[in-house]
């Protein structure tokens, strides 16, 4: 099989983002706050916009299955407080629950919370308990920073982070360190935001002891790792220095790294630098970067030609990055999948 970890729903029905607009533009008036139920989007809406989209392009590129969660850049935490991301999360964690029902082989839902700045992150608990219990989701997605580029909450080993890491160790889920839209004109989104974020979420895991206090937390970096497997050695000096252990054992049982990189020489790095066990395959397609490399004639985001040309990687790195990485890390995933196989 070939699981894609890292898809987001970016190309859902314009009524949802019509009806953002409205709760934004009500944010000083809740009287005029949209309901959710007054947002409709049919089953045939969800299906033009899936299979034109991101099932058209899983089928030319051979990807069997999409771990989906709700678009990144549009969770944006920073708008409104808890109560505007609670209905907004709830929303947008149905449309692709729904999504995961209509194509039960070929989309599995991860969660978006709903995180606000300066909430406490408790309060995204009962979320998360919901998209797993009424929707089996795999996976949440959690922004390290919900002030959208000011990053004003503390850092993730943080015990207020803890109730959230209690939840995903009880339900064996992994958390995508996923930020959001940048509203600091400082950081573009998805060109310095995203990046940031990554390399900031490692070094607060590097820095702390957190996976001495959660042995069996996982967590998922995204594009990459960020700048990390470029800078593996300034890491280990550093962890080296700081009297860590060697960070195999100190963050890489816990820790790893998605295919979101989008040329050839940058994918061949992360899997000589990263230990083959810790990384796997996502494309994040249809979304930062759309467009056709001319150098290569292909679409960036195409990632598994990447893994195919690494010139290193043998058919059973292929298959630990495309498959057998993932339903370690998504037990979740693995047990759907596994409950899927006929008996023969
Ligand atoms: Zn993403």
């Amino acid at each position: 099989m070939i699981i894609d970890i890292h898809g987001h729903y970016t190309t859902a029905p314009r009524a949802l983002e019509a009806w953002r607009k409205r709760q934004i533009d009500a944010l000083g008036d809740p009287a005029a706050a949209p309901r959710a139920g007054e947002l409709s989007i049919s089953d045939d809406e969800l299906r033009e916009t899936i299979e034109a989209n991101q099932l058209k392009k899983m089928d030319e590129r051979g990807i069997d299955l999409t771990i989906f969660s709700p678009r990144a850049s549009f969770m944006a935490h920073h708008i409104g407080d808890f109560a505007t991301s609670a209905v907004w999360s709830a929303i947008c964690n149905e449309l692709c629950h729904r999504v995961a029902c209509l194509y039960p082989d070929r989309f599995a839902g991860a969660a978006m919370l709903p995180q606000s700045p300066g909430a406490d992150p408790r309060t995204c608990v009962p979320e998360l308990e919901r998209c797993v219990k009424e929707y089996g989701f795999v996976a949440v997605n959690l922004s390290p920073d919900p002030s959208g580029g000011h990053w004003t909450a503390p850092p993730l080993h943080d015990r207020s982070w803890y109730p959230v890491y209690e939840k995903l160790v009880e339900f064996g889920i992994p958390a995508m360190i996923h930020v959001s839209s940048s509203c600091n004109p400082c950081f573009h989104t998805t060109g310095a935001h995203y990046l940031n974020a990554d390399t900031t979420a490692f070094m607060q895991c590097l820095t702390s002891d957190l996976f001495a206090d959660f042995p069996t937390l996982r967590f998922v970096i995204p594009h990459g790792g960020g700048a990390v497997p470029y800078h593996w050695g300034r890491f280990r000096g550093l962890a080296q220095e700081l009297g860590k252990p060697p960070l195999r054992e100190h963050l890489l049982r816990n820790i790893f790294f998605d295919t979101c990189v989008y040329h050839q020489p940058g994918i061949d790095l992360l899997t000589r630098v990263i230990p083959v066990d810790n990384v796997l395959f996502a494309s994040e397609m249809i979304g930062a970067v759309r467009g056709i490399d001319p150098e290569t004639g292909f679409a960036y985001d195409d990632t598994r030609r990447y893994i195919e040309a690494a010139p290193h990687l043998g058919p059973g790195d292929r298959h630990k990055i495309y498959e057998g990485n993932a339903r370690r890390v998504y037990p979740r995933l693995d047990a759907l999948l596994s409950s899927r196989r006929r008996p023969a």
